[in-house]
């Protein structure tokens, strides 16, 4: 049986641990990303590579100390650098004694037959029923992390204890990984969703809410990220990711076949401040952006790896529609040099910036008085 990973990506090794198996591969499951993952990583790739590249090649290096044979990716086209990816990191890793196969699959939009030809070629399990048993129990898992994520992400704010919140959360991750039937995966996350609903709760007169929006590896990905979603839930801000694994997935393999124009409702609003499809989640970032200005929230955090070039060039285009729709943005570039403390000084300002007009324009109001809110 053939031992292959695959990059982490937030805490989809869930769901594709499920399908690999199911379709009769062995999944090795890289350790999760630390900092030793990033310094093997960078040291293998050029400096101006993109940050998620250089994560992933430290994610490949150590599932292959683990055992690993083959590395299982997604292919793309398009403007940004991920097209390629494959193939340099392929090159990268034999330059350095890892001769390694990598089973890159394209979208089924790109070249269909050529992605069935893969599919036979490397699934020991490819009869239909085998697919669809295999896409539906990785679907179930990759909806039910991001319905229990979400539901967190309101809660967190209001929890006395917000670290109930994270521990509830890697419970239900460890549950749902060992859950095999579709009657285990839903009951594993009933439960969560339970026991997420009885946390207690102070409620709060008023609340910050904020859009996450950027580059998809940044929004997902907790271990670079800092777990921003929990350090603003913990300031009391309730944060709203704009990428889902089992939205992209939607997007990506379904809407993309069945739903072409599935895109020309970012292309719309973000129109008149980007006019082009720029690769990555670029367009997403200023669309979402507008939509956050419109729908009055209280800012917005976007984060980009160094040197990605469609969040640079979203990032032209952001201080427009900051000031058109009064919307504060901050913009975190992240790369093998962040460190938290940094993270953290900058959305505590900017926290402290949104409360601050929050009570602005309550005693412009001359409304109810705004409550002094222990955490902004
Ligand atoms: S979206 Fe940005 S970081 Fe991601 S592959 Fe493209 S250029 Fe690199």
């Amino acid at each position: 049986m053939l031992r292959v990973t695959f990059a982490h990506i937030g805490n989809s090794y869930i769901p594709l641990r499920a399908l690999l198996s199911e379709l009769g591969l062995e999944p090795v499951i890289p350790p999760l990303v630390s900092q030793r993952t990033i310094a093997l990583g960078t040291k293998l790739a050029p400096e101006f590579a993109c940050f998620p590249l250089k994560v992933n090649l430290g994610n490949y290096l150590e599932a292959i100390e683990a055992g690993a044979e083959g590395i299982f990716m997604a292919g793309g086209v398009g403007p940004c650098r991920f097209g390629y990816y494959g193939e340099l990191q392929r090159q990268i890793l034999k330059e350095n004694g890892y001769d390694i196969e990598f089973l890159v699959f394209e979208a089924p939009k790109t070249h269909p037959l050529e992605l069935w030809e893969r599919i036979r070629k490397y699934f020991p399990r490819h009869r239909l029923f085998d697919m669809a048993r295999a896409i539906r129990i990785a679907w179930l898992k990759a909806e039910s992390l991001d319905r229990v994520d979400r539901l967190a992400n309101r809660i967190r704010p209001q929890a006395i204890d917000p670290e109930a919140v994270n521990r509830l959360q890697e419970r239900f991750y460890q549950k749902l990984d060992q859950a095999g039937l579709t009657v285990e995966i839903k009951a594993v996350t009933s439960q969560a969703l339970a026991e997420l609903n009885a946390v207690k709760i102070r409620p709060r007169p008023y609340s910050l809410k904020m859009l996450l929006v950027g580059e998809i590896y940044m929004v997902m990905e907790p271990r670079v990220n800092f777990h921003i979603e929990r350090m603003l839930g913990e300031m009391g801000v309730e944060v709203t990711r704009t990428i889902y694994f089992s939205d992209w997935v939607r997007d990506q393999l379904v809407f993309s076949i069945v739903k072409p124009d599935w895109r020309r409702k970012f292309e719309l609003l973000a129109r008149p401040y980007l006019g082009n499809f720029v690769g990555g989640h670029g367009l997403e970032t200023v669309a979402h952006t507008v939509e956050a200005g419109v729908n009055r929230w209280n800012g917005v955090v976007q984060l980009a790896p160094f040197t990605c070039m469609p969040e640079i060039v979203a990032m032209q285009a952001l201080p427009k529609v900051s000031k058109e729709f009064g919307i504060p943005v901050l913009t975190l570039i992240i790369d093998e040099h962040s460190a938290e403390a940094g993270i953290r000084t900058r959305l505590e300002a900017f926290v402290d910036l949104l409360a601050h007009r929050i009570r602005r324009k309550q005693s412009k109001a001359g409304g109810r008085r705004f409550e002094a809110l222990s955490g902004y």
